[in-house]
């Protein structure tokens, strides 16, 4: 293949017109993981010609979600490079110089149809089962005629003059080789008439005045293919290697992975959404990790891999051309396992915007102390003050004061312990070791079983049954606190009397 001998430069070339998908964001993984395999560029494009569905918000977003997935590119907007600009709107005379060459070389014509003629014939053209929207009206005005007409001011647009007979076999470098019949194409639009190019005329100019080397791709411009094979011939530019990855489905394996975030039956947000992801609290490894082995694979075990092991063992051929399947439960226990991985001071480090923004004012020593037992315990870093709130909140949530009975015990077994653990826990010393020994002795002295002992302690200075080991969450909690909350447990067990 000759392009293999050309410096690897590859793009990721999003339209912002909405939020930043994962489906996009594994296409930017996939351009990054092949460029720094290749020890080449990954360019960073905005495609913005389509004005009216262009929003800098979610330019803005895109950026933001690169970053968090710290994808970052050598060349695009805020950093630049030599063959700016990055974004299309900026690079519009291009455009109309390229494009008057197609029709000075008779590869592209003027068409002067109105909208309302367009939207007839396409309807037309459906209803009789015919192929592409455009009957081709204006493909034979003669260039005279419609250089007049364009000086009279007419509307116009610029399609690209397709053959009208015969087929194109295109390579896809994942895919193979694809044939599509000419006479399936249409005459697609290269210009509108407010001079502003189509995706199809400025992705090849800039794809090739940006010496783009492969383009890899959603799966959903397979049909633009034969197209940019013809604005390429018509050029008489070589085309880059070109690849559409694999569609990802649902979790269900049914249907396209849906466009908009949804809900789980118990309430709980189905992301899809890069930002979303960031929020909930994914590790940027974990979700690298993760969207790497979506359609990629490095053999057929091999799950958990470090950013710079997959920039070594990424290729093209070990992409798969068949659709993938999300799998929210395989990213949840990939994010777990990467949260069990770091250090106390680094979880420590992420955690603590976290809670943060969940309202949660936390000294960053106290929480030290806290990170190791619920290390084990979390997916993602929104988890936690959510599932551990009995650390960081002065009133315990309600909870239901039968949880304070020990097994196989009765209310009176439930106070018994409650008050022996009140007097021990004010005079022991506060260490999970000594408070272990205490607390044990306890529960031989009134004659019960060591769990009939801890499971209304722990209820009591919980509020939950869920939580790390006892005498490690006391001592983090510390005496004043437990104290407090045994107190209140055996007022919620025994009420006032009157
Ligand atoms: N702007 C197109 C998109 O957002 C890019 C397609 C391509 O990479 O050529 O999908």
């Amino acid at each position: 293949m000759t392009t293999a001998t050309k410096p690897v430069r590859v793009r990721y070339a999003p339209s912002p017109t909405g939020d930043f998908h994962v489906g996009g964001a594994r296409t930017a993984l996939f351009d990054y993981l092949f460029a720094r395999h290749h020890g080449g560029k990954f360019i960073l494009r905005v495609e913005d010609t389509d004005q009216k569905r262009y929003n800098p918000e979610a330019l803005k977003q895109l950026l933001e979600g690169l970053r968090y997935l710290e994808l970052d590119w050598d060349e695009g907007p805020e950093v630049g490079g030599d063959y700016g600009p990055y974004v299309q709107t900026e690079r519009l005379d291009i455009y109309q110089k390229y494009c008057q060459q197609l029709i000075d070389t008779g590869h592209a014509y003027r068409c002067f149809c109105s909208p309302e003629r367009l939207t007839a014939v396409r309807q037309e053209r459906q209803k009789k089962k015919l192929s592409g929207g455009y009957d081709r009206y204006c493909r034979n005005i003669n260039p005279g005629e419609a250089a007049e007409r364009v000086a009279q001011g007419e509307s116009h647009t610029i399609r690209l003059k397709l053959p009208l007979e015969g087929e194109i076999t295109v390579h896809d470098a994942i895919r193979g080789k694809i044939t599509f019949q000419n006479t399936q194409l249409e005459d697609a639009i290269l210009m509108k008439s407010d001079g502003i190019p189509t995706y199809h005329l400025a992705v090849v100019i800039d794809d090739y005045l940006m010496k783009i080397s492969h383009v890899f791709r959603g799966d959903e411009w397979v049909n633009s293919l034969p197209l940019h094979i013809y604005l390429y011939q018509a050029f008489g530019w070589e085309p880059p290697v070109i690849a559409h990855l694999p569609l990802i489905l649902n979790p269900t394996g049914k249907g396209k992975m849906s466009k908009r975030e949804g809900r789980a039956p118990d309430g709980t947000v189905l992301p899809v959404f890069v930002r979303t992801f960031q929020e909930l609290g994914y590790l940027p490894e974990a979700m690298v990790n993760y969207l790497a082995l979506l359609g990629w694979s490095y053999d057929d075990k091999t799950e958990m891999m470090t950013r710079s092991e997959l920039i070594e063992r990424f290729s093209l051929e070990r992409v798969n051309a068949a659709p993938a399947n999300w799998n929210y439960d395989k990213l949840n226990h990939l994010n777990g396992q990467y949260i069990r991985q770091l250090s106390a001071e680094d979880l420590t480090d992420r955690l603590l915007p976290y809670l943060a923004a969940a309202g949660v004012k936390i000294e960053r020593d106290k929480m030290l102390r806290i990170t190791p037992l619920i290390q084990e315990r979390i997916e993602t870093l929104g988890d936690t003050a959510t599932k551990f709130k009995f650390f960081f909140v002065d009133e315990l949530p309600d909870y239901d004061s039968s949880e304070l009975i020990p097994k196989n015990g009765d209310v009176a077994m439930g106070l018994a312990v409650l008050q022996r653990a009140g007097q021990t826990l004010s005079v022991v010393e506060f260490t999970q070791a000594k408070l272990e020994i205490a607390l044990r002795a306890d529960a031989d002295s009134l004659g019960i079983k060591a769990g009939q002992m801890f499971q209304p302690i722990r209820m009591a200075v919980c509020g939950q049954k869920a939580a790390p080991p006892l005498f490690e969450t006391l001592e983090v909690l510390d005496r004043e606190t437990c104290l407090k909350r045994v107190r209140q447990a055996i007022a919620k067990l025994q009420p006032p009397q009157h």
